[in-house]
């Protein structure tokens, strides 16, 4: 078969790139930074001295498109799969502690829930098989408003944590989809799988030691401007570095965000609106004995979510994040750190070295509209192929469905 060439490399490019190269093919990848994971990478930190994620990233053990990517690879071994499906939370409002077990079996994980989550009686629950039934269109709070008693310790942090934005605005049904394949299913869809020493090594660098065995190398550096098109398909990559003509029979996958290219938005692309995610990782003081602290732990009633330790570095997630976009580093870590330390009841320390990364492009904003205007891997052109968390999976904006419109990508091409 012909030559593919695969645009972007996210994990929905490399998913494709492998797929593709395990199938005998010798992608060509093409990348416009310097280096491979787009949204979802790793850096060796010069302040802080170790390796530093983009920001958290929470998979679960019904990732099952990222488990398979994983098994590819031969690479599972990157992510910690021995944590127990317990969701820890604080309430800073009250101090109120507890924990979101499901380890004690369906049933009584959902009575554990009741018992778990402040001021929810059994029959709150039922609101919760509202998602087996979402009609096109709705945002979440058409089924759980924001007065019902699931709404601020359950459905709020949840949808913030998988949509990145809130429930007022965002898609029930991408909601729905998750909610179906892990709280409804219990504890083994719901067990945290947390990158063992970050996500480059977890799930991007093994994609690349694949592809590299089969001496298929990214070209980095290489800005996609536009694609020409013909009756027959797209017979050129226009690259800021120059013009790319296919051959017959060769075929394209892009696999880049809506916001990836001007020249193709509309033609390919949808116009999507943005939504930012703002990660501060901070070094805890060898004064604290960080063994002692949770993996992670949700936070409600301060302005800071989630809070991830790996090693003695926390790292501090905030979803829906544009309201921070202008401020400081130095302002945000100054002023976020007291939450953190009352979180993890750690006293009166001063602000620890830091670092705040904001990704004011994590997700597009998963509105119903825009929702409906998600693309499938074939477009209207019989070699060009698109691919992204964006795309039409039926999973929100995250890695299992990036890595799945990579797979359908690949599977599109190779049925040809
Ligand atoms: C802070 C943060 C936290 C997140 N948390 C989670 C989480 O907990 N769980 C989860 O599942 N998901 C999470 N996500 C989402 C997840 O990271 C993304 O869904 C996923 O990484 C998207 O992969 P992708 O390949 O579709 O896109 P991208 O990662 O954006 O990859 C696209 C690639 O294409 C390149 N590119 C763009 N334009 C061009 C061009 N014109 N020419 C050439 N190359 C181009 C980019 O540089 C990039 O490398 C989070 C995202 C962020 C930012």
């Amino acid at each position: 078969m012909s030559r593919v060439h695969v645009i972007g490399c996210g994990l929905a490019g490399l998913s494709a790139a492998v797929r593709l190269a395990a199938a005998g093919l010798k992608p060509l990848l093409y990348e416009q930074s310097g280096h491979a994971g787009g949204r979802c990478r790793s850096y060796r930190d010069p302040a802080l001295e170790c390796l530093l994620d983009n920001g958290n990233h929470l998979l679960l053990s019904a990732n099952r498109e990222v488990l398979a990517y994983l098994d590819l690879l031969d690479a599972r071994r990157g992510l910690r799969e021995n944590l127990p499906a317990r969701f820890p939370f604080v309430d800073l409002a009250d101090t109120r502690r507890w924990a979101l077990n499901l380890e004690s079996g369906r049933l009584k994980g959902a009575l554990g829930i009741c018992k778990a989550l402040p001021g929810v009686r059994p029959r709150d629950l039922s609101a919760l098989l509202r998602f087996l039934f979402v009609r096109e269109g709705a945002v979440v709070t058409d089924l759980v408003s924001s007065n019902h008693a699931l709404y601020r310790p359950l459905i709020e942090p949840l949808t913030l944590a998988v949509m990145n934005g809130p429930p007022e605005a965002v898609s029930a049904s991408l909601l729905a989809r998750v909610l179906r394949q892990t709280l409804f299913k219990g504890a083994a869809a719901c067990r945290p799988l947390l990158p063992a020493e970050g996500l480059g090594p977890a799930l991007v660098e093994p994609a690349l030691a694949f592809l590299a065995q089969r001496n298929i190398q990214p070209l980095y550096h290489h800005r996609l401007k536009d694609i020409g098109l013909s009756a027959g398909g797209v017979d050129h990559l226009e690259f800021a570095a120059g013009r790319s003509d296919l051959k017959p029979g060769e075929a394209v996958v892009l696999a880049i965000p809506p916001w990836g290219c001007d020249a193709l938005q509309e033609r390919f692309l949808p116009q999507v609106e943005t939504k930012a995610i703002v990660n501060l990782h901070y070094r805890l003081p060898k004064s604290v004995d960080h063994k002692t602290l949770e993996p992670f732990l949700g936070v409600l009633g301060g302005r800071i979510q989630w809070i991830f330790r790996r090693g003695d570095v926390v790292s501090v997630t905030i979803s829906d994040g544009e309201r921070w976009m202008a401020d400081a580093p130095e302002t945000l870590a100054q002023m976020l750190w007291p939450e953190v330390a009352a979180a993890l009841q750690l006293g009166e320390i001063d602000t620890p070295p830091f670092r705040v990364i904001k990704e004011r492009r994590a997700t597009p904003l998963q509105s119903p509209a825009a929702a409906g205007r998600r693309r499938a891997s074939r477009t209207a052109f019989s070699n060009l192929f698109i691919a992204g968390d964006w795309c039409d999976t039926g999973y929100p904006a995250t890695i299992e469905s990036a890595v799945l419109s990579g797979r359908l990508a690949a599977a599109a091409i190779l049925s040809r």
